[in-house]
């Protein structure tokens, strides 16, 4: 029963497309949504759902103490029929295997939507392998900003775009996993909306639609930084700031002019990143 209707032109049919989401809690909304635009998606999460998610989530009362993957099952069947869900009540890297890359199932797009580095890690390493298109989602702390990394052949992979986080891992530093789910929801769903445009991008990839050529308009833009907060400093770093300092200030301050009178927050910034000639990830791929 595919029975959605959507305005022509905007975006490939996604009938039939399969979507494997890692981690169903602050990307609840945006599982949702890619199943009323018509994708089949996999929820994989092993949690059951907490009072302290509901404001930030698609959960509601009825569902504390249910499995999240369970519930929003339930949810999107009724929110967007004809579409499957499969519920994996596990840890991501224990559904995505090779097998599962390679099988009848095999996903044309992952998405990385937890604060566990290591299941971001793996999320991109089968992405990578595999040459699945994968969209990883890094929501910080407060939500006052956040990284919106997409994956695909040919580009530098999460593991070179976030190696910071990846050295701190490495240096056994405590903070690796993100503490994103304190952040309001307001916020949340304005970088999870990034990255449901990018992923609608992927799946619409080389038709002639406007979702088709917002992919290739955003090219080896493949990183992008969410401010949320005015204040948001991404690595101890303003990097807006440091793109408006390319601005002249003759004949007139165009970069003050800019963080005074324009630039205050909800502020995306699309990155070209390099390749880490150290990633153990790229360079096994022989990217
Ligand atoms: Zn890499």
């Amino acid at each position: 029963m595919k029975t959605f209707t959507r305005f022509a032109g905007l975006m490939a049919d996604l009938n039939g497309k399969h979507c494997c989401v890692g981690g169903a809690s602050g990307g609840s909304d945006l599982a949702v949504k890619l199943g009323k635009h018509g994708c089949d998606v996999s929820l994989v999460d092993q949690d059951t759902v907490d009072p302290p998610n509901l404001p930030r989530t698609y959960y509601r009362k009825g569902d504390v103490g249910k499995f999240k993957v369970d519930a929003l099952k339930a949810h999107m069947e009724e929110a967007a029929p004809g579409t499957t869900v499969h519920a994996h009540v596990a840890k991501i890297q224990d559904v995505l295997t090779d097998a599962y890359c390679t099988g009848p199932n095999r996903p044309d797009l992952l998405l990385g939507l937890t604060d566990s580095l290591d299941a971001q890690a793996h999320v991109n390493d089968m992405a990578v392998k595999h040459r699945i298109p994968a969209v990883l989602v890094d929501v910080h702390e407060r939500a006052a900003g956040g990284m919106v990394t997409v994956v695909m052949p040919g580009s530098p992979c999460y593991r070179c775009v976030a190696a910071s986080r990846f050295k701190a891992a490495e240096r056994g530093d405590a903070q690796v996993d993100l503490d994103g789910a304190r952040g309001l929801g307001a916020d949340i769903g304005f970088i999870d909306a990034i990255a449901l445009k990018i992923a609608l991008a992927l799946l619409s990839k080389g038709t002639d639609t406007d979702a088709g050529r917002f992919l290739q308009k955003m090219g080896k833009r493949t990183q992008v930084v969410v401010r949320m907060h005015p204040e948001y400093r991404w690595d101890a770093v303003d990097l807006f700031d440091l793109v408006l300092a390319d601005l002249p200030s003759e004949p007139r301050d165009f970069k003050r002019e800019l963080q005074d009178f324009a630039f205050l927050a909800c502020d995306t910034l699309w990155l070209t990143p390099d390749f880490d000639p150290q990633c153990p990830c790229c360079a096994k791929a022989g990217a």
